[in-house]
């Protein structure tokens, strides 16, 4: 973490929020979108997943994006993986981070990546080995990123003690980190305490950051229960953008420009500039201009005489 923030915000929008989307986004407003998330202090962005464009042809342009956001001065460049082909693609393309989807959930874990979760462990053990095998600069950061941590739409409640379980072996599989996904948007602030306290006393500080998604309207107060427990890295997406396909009008991540007002407000630094943040909202309106966006600040706007934490 740097000095100057508090918080690391890792915008997940182009990634998470586009595969989810209807409309298409073109490859130039992507990369005005993530440019001008830099602009306004995003120091961490997940551009894209290198995923066979047959799957999603919203990734076709994976390689072209990162190579895009590496030209950005200071910008830390993550992509996702579901696979070792995928993973291949990303460390060619000189990702920075690499998160590999790793479901707790048997049944997501088949229907997503055609793996057990155990399968899925041994993958990201050959990942990680290539990665070991790569010349010393070209080595990305490998985050295990645990999806249905909290509970899956095929499968309902997930054992807590398989969620340990697959941390721990994250980690024996060569993993530098761990973070936990809220996928379905089932989480509770009580849960995702304990939840983290029970992988942090298995992992330690392998244990990264917090995945949340506001399907149920619970996603700032997980993020609460989450800052109680120390969790300091957070995912978002502008405009909470990608929905969710099986709750229709219900948002997919948390949304960025709320979660950096209500750090802000905190007094927590996250180093980001809101109004500049707010502004980015345009590039989704007219790149995806069908698609809906939500948050409770872009419609209220900022509190008349707000102090942001971060000074700028
Ligand atoms: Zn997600």
């Amino acid at each position: 973490m740097d000095q100057d923030i508090d918080i690391l915000i890792s915008e997940v929008g182009p990634r998470d929020g586009l595969q989810n989307t209807k409309q298409f986004m073109t490859t130039e407003y992507k990369k005005k979108w993530i440019s001008a998330a830099a602009a306004a202090g995003l120091r961490e962005i997940e551009v894209c997943s290198f995923v066979p464009p047959k799957l999603i042809p919203q990734m076709a342009d994976a390689a072209e994006v990162v190579a895009h956001s590496l030209s950005i001065p200071g910008l830390n460049v993550a992509a996702l993986a579901p696979n070792f082909r995928g993973a291949q693609s990303a460390m060619e393309a000189g990702v920075h981070k690499l998160t590999l989807t790793i479901s707790v959930s048997k049944a997501h874990s088949l229907a997503n990546v055609r793996m057990t979760p155990d399968e899925a462990i041994a993958s990201a053990k050959k990942i990680c080995a290539f990665r070991d095998s790569l010349p010393k600069d070209q080595r990305p950061i490998i985050e295990s990123g645990l999806s249905t941590v909290f509970g899956c739409t095929l499968e309902g409640a997930v054992s807590e003690d398989e969620v340990v379980r697959m941390a721990v072996a994250s980690v024996e599989a060569g993993c530098d980190e761990v973070g936990l996904a809220d996928t379905t948007g089932y989480a509770n602030p009580e849960q995702i305490r304990r939840v983290f306290k029970k992988v942090r006393a298995a992992i330690g500080d392998k244990l990264s950051g917090a995945h949340l998604h506001n399907t149920r309207g619970l996603g700032l107060a997980n993020v609460v229960a989450a800052l109680d427990v120390g969790v300091t890295t957070f995912d978002s997406s502008l405009g909470g953008l990608g929905g969710c396909p099986f709750a229709p009008g219900a948002s997919g991540n948390i949304v960025t420009e709320d979660l950096v007002f209500m750090l802000e407000a905190m007094g927590l630094r996250t180093g980001i500039d809101l109004e500049k943040l707010l502004a980015l909202r345009k590039i989704l309106e007219e790149g995806i201009p069908d698609e809906p966006l939500y948050g409770y600040v872009p419609l209220a706007g900022i509190t008349k005489g707000f102090v942001p934490a971060t000074r700028h």
